[in-house]
């Protein structure tokens, strides 16, 4: 994996106990997907082989809360769903993070209605805004390292003075400049 490359002739290293614990954190985020619409398909993409979230160690989707400790959501998020998602936010286990994929996630979107919550934030506390419509894989992966940066940093979720958790609300630029897709593959024959 290139780290031999990296050891001293020695062949031992020394770090700090919390640094070696922030990088097992950070390498072992587990989403928990609240996908509701077609975010959620660039969400998969982003888990699939193109753009393979495993290699930032977070492709093992939780689809129960106790399990997982960031909260994707991705798609709109109706009025009568909202208290579904708090719920599975309340059951997922301290210390945990929410990212908000999209337009519709973060701000309701196009759908300007009665029946679509015009920001998730309104009710989660939400550390990461991932901008589009729908974000391209390459800018929720910036979303994931941007949390990733945080634990590096051992930093946890803040809390206010009232005890309840503070949200991040770091917002990723969307400056990717995607390269004409898909890239060709030539197939040898010997
Ligand atoms: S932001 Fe766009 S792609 Fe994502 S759920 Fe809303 S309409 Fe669909």
């Amino acid at each position: 994996m290139g780290i031999e490359a990296a050891l001293p002739a020695e062949g031992f290293i020394t770090t700090r106990l919390q640094k070696v614990i922030n990088w097992a954190r950070r390498s072992s985020v587990w989403p928990m997907p609240f996908a509701t619409a077609c975010c959620g398909i660039e969400l998969m993409a982003t888990a699939s082989s193109r753009y393979d979230l495993a290699r930032f160690g977070a492709e093992v989707m939780r689809f129960s809360p106790r399990q997982a400790d960031l909260m994707l959501v991705a798609g709109r998020v109706s009025v009568k769903m909202m208290p579904v998602l708090q719920r599975i936010y309340q059951q997922m286990a301290e210390p945990k993070w929410v990212v908000s994929m999209g337009a519709c996630a973060s701000t309701g979107g196009v759908f300007d209605t009665y029946a679509v919550v015009q920001g998730i934030d309104q009710y989660i506390p939400v550390d990461v805004y991932v901008p589009g419509c729908p974000p391209r894989p390459e800018t929720l992966i910036e979303g994931v390292m941007a949390i990733q940066r945080i634990i590096d940093n051992d930093q946890v979720p803040p809390t206010g003075p009232d005890g309840l958790r503070q949200p991040l609300g770091i917002t990723v630029e969307p400056t990717y400049e995607p390269r004409p897709q898909p890239v060709r593959v030539d197939v040898g024959v010997n």
